[in-house]
């Protein structure tokens, strides 16, 4: 196609505001799909994507659209990773793209991720064009949202199209706006290849299948191409777009979007960003920006049941065949057995993984307290990246920590704003900014992420009843006063919970967590003490009074039937328990006793 022909394009939207709902309406209103083969979420492919609500992989549809100025246009659609986690990913597909529209919930307006993902455009040097989405929605003020996004982001949004991707209304509109607004891509056909990777994923059939934007030169079916970053080369067998269902074509050229295949075995072996080119005569310089996202939170994964330990290596190697930023290494607890010790690009990844292994697996999962990166500084100079607290040095041979830090925006309800500040202070975050737009406050902070990685989205919904949005980027590395805390139930130690913390909050932490752990242990025939140390040093103690009687024996004395039903639970419990010496804890000890407040 020529290049000014092609618009490509990115939907940017906070969660829930419509953008899936308004990609479905552009496909069907094009009828790029046939309507007997549409279906809602056309472009939300993976069943857990659909039932969150987020996007993981970037999804990508072209679009044939005859404009009303007669000429006929191709629109590629990258619908991009909605979430914080993956922000690398979204960083790159913006690269891919000239444009975005930037769609606005008219009944809500301007949220935490709407900032987020703008902001990402703008970096991209975007053209935006603002829609005002579910204006058929009787609390829609079109005119109050569009105030906002100029007074908030910035942009002009005086010619904002006010659509309902619900109705359809609109939806004409916004196609001629990507034609008429959008600017078309740059490239030259005669240059060498430049293929940027926007992303990559395994298909049982046909092996990795490579997502490409061609910044310049033509790429062919037949051709031997190289991967810039590490210089390894492959044969490309098969080249084409979606539709959004796979279709085959001979050529991609300049401004285009679409997909290779190169009997790659491993989504490993295809890095997001990379450039692409020709093994002969290719470029020299790569695109710029190149930059793997890496794991930034770690935790174990433990079957509950120890025999399912291979069948938990085989998921986990599946899960890892489709991806690159999910990374693992065989754990062994003291406390849980065999295990692995997995890193993840935040806490939303390590759900999904573990939700999947979980669901589609059906291997019920232990997981240990989420822990950041610390870089531990030792007194002899080297330097360690410590992933797991229990490998933490002994103090006496380590000069000093330092922990990621991020950079959170909230927005927030004024009658709410309190509360958010108390738990950003809790948490120890340093207020950067506080601002006000219509009845909005967004408070920005500096915040230690270890103090993120627990529970403070979850903390942040209640105490704002959910009305709260945030977002997050990591800053970088600062230095900390930090400790690693033991717990002990019975003088044991129990590996699975010691953590990480700051030095001025280990005592509230400890006696938290030991009165957690007093309340969830149930009792035994002997008293079990349960402790928080650092080092050698005890700083919470609680003591877990033994049982008196045969409580079965007392109530269910005379009923036969029901002991025995008594007794089967007790047995089906006892899988979920964990012995640690002559103490059984359950399962969900750990989940609870690792939320903090
Ligand atoms: P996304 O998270 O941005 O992809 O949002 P979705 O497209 O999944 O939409 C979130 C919810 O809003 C869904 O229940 C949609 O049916 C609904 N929705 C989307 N657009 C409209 C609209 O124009 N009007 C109304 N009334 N509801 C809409
Ligand atoms: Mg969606």
């Amino acid at each position: 196609t020529d290049l000014t022909h092609i618009r490509n394009f990115s939907i940017v939207a906070h969660i829930d505001h419509g953008k899936s709902t308004l990609a479905d309406r552009l496909i069907q209103s094009t009828n790029t799909v046939a309507d007997r083969d549409m279906k809602e979420q056309l472009l939300d492919s993976m069943d857990i994507e659909r039932e969150r609500g987020i996007t993981i992989k970037a999804n990508t549809v072209r679009i044939d659209y005859t404009a009303d100025n007669g000429e006929k246009y191709v629109l590629n659609l990258i619908d991009t990773p909605g979430h914080v986690d993956f922000a690398y990913e979204v960083s790159r597909s913006m690269r891919a793209v000239e444009g975005s529209l930037l769609v606005v919930d008219s009944t809500q307006g301007v949220e935490a991720q709407t900032l987020a993902n703008v902001y990402q455009a703008i970096d991209a040097d975007h053209d935006i064009v603002p829609v005002l989405n579910k204006i058929d929605l009787p609390a829609s003020d079109c005119d109050r949202v569009a105030e906002q996004i100029e007074d908030v982001i910035g942009i002009d949004a005086t010619g904002a199209i006010q659509v309902s991707a619900k109705t359809g209304v609109g939806i004409h509109e916004t196609l001629e706006a990507i034609v008429n607004e959008l600017p078309a891509p740059k490239g030259e056909r005669d240059a060498p290849l430049k293929a940027m990777l926007v992303d990559s994923w395994y298909d049982a059939y046909l092996g990795v299948i490579v997502l490409v934007r061609i910044m310049d030169g033509v790429l062919k079916k037949g051709d031997r191409v190289k991967m810039m970053s590490n210089g390894t080369v492959h044969h490309v067998d098969r080249i084409g777009v979606f539709k959004p269902e796979r279709a085959d074509i001979a050529e991609l050229g300049p401004g285009e979007i679409g997909f290779l295949t190169a009997s790659i075995k491993q989504v490993r072996d295809t890095r997001v960003g990379d450039t692409i080119t020709h093994e002969k005569k290719g470029a020299i310089e790569a695109l710029p920006g190149f930059n793997p996202s890496q794991p930034v939170v770690f935790c174990g994964l433990f079957p509950v049941d120890s025999a399912e330990f291979e069948d938990l290596r085989d998921a986990i190697d599946k899960l890892a065949l489709n991806d690159a930023s999910f990374s693992y290494e065989m754990e062994t607890s003291a406390a849980l057995g065999f295990g692995f010790r997995c890193g993840f690009l935040g806490l939303l990844h390590l759900e999904v993984i573990r939700d999947r292994i979980e669901r589609e697996y059906d291997i019920e999962l232990i997981t240990t307290a989420p822990s950041v990166v610390y870089h531990v500084y030792m007194r002899d100079g080297s330097q360690i990246e410590l992933h797991n607290p229990a490998d933490m040095p002994d103090l006496s041979i380590v000069d000093h920590l330092e922990e990621p830090r991020i950079k959170a925006t909230i927005l927030v309800p004024d009658e709410f704003l309190g509360d958010v500040l108390k738990l950003c202070q809790d948490r120890r975050g340093i207020q950067l900014d506080l601002t006000y737009a219509g009845s909005r406050a967004m408070a920005v902070y500096d915040l230690p992420l270890n103090e993120v990685v627990f529970d403070f989205y979850d903390r942040l919904k209640s105490v704002t009843k959910g009305y709260a949005s945030f977002d997050y980027q990591l800053t970088g590395y600062r230095e900390d006063n930090l400790v690693k805390m033991s717990v002990l139930v019975n003088e044991e130690p129990v590996d699975a919970l010691s953590m990480m913390v700051h030095r001025d909050r280990a005592e509230a932490r400890g006696r938290a967590m030991v009165e957690k752990l007093k309340d969830l242990i149930p009792r035994h025939m002997f008293k079990i003490p349960i402790q928080a140390a650092i080092g050698g040093k005890v700083i919470a103690r609680e003591t877990l009074s033994a049982m008196r009687k045969d409580v079965t024996a007392k109530c269910y004395g005379g009923d036969a039937t029901r002991k025995k039903k008594l007794l089967e639970k007790q047995k089906a419990g006892k899988k979920k328990m964990r012995q640690f010496g002559k103490v059984d804890i359950p399962q969900e000890a750990f989940i609870s006793a690792l939320k903090m407040d």
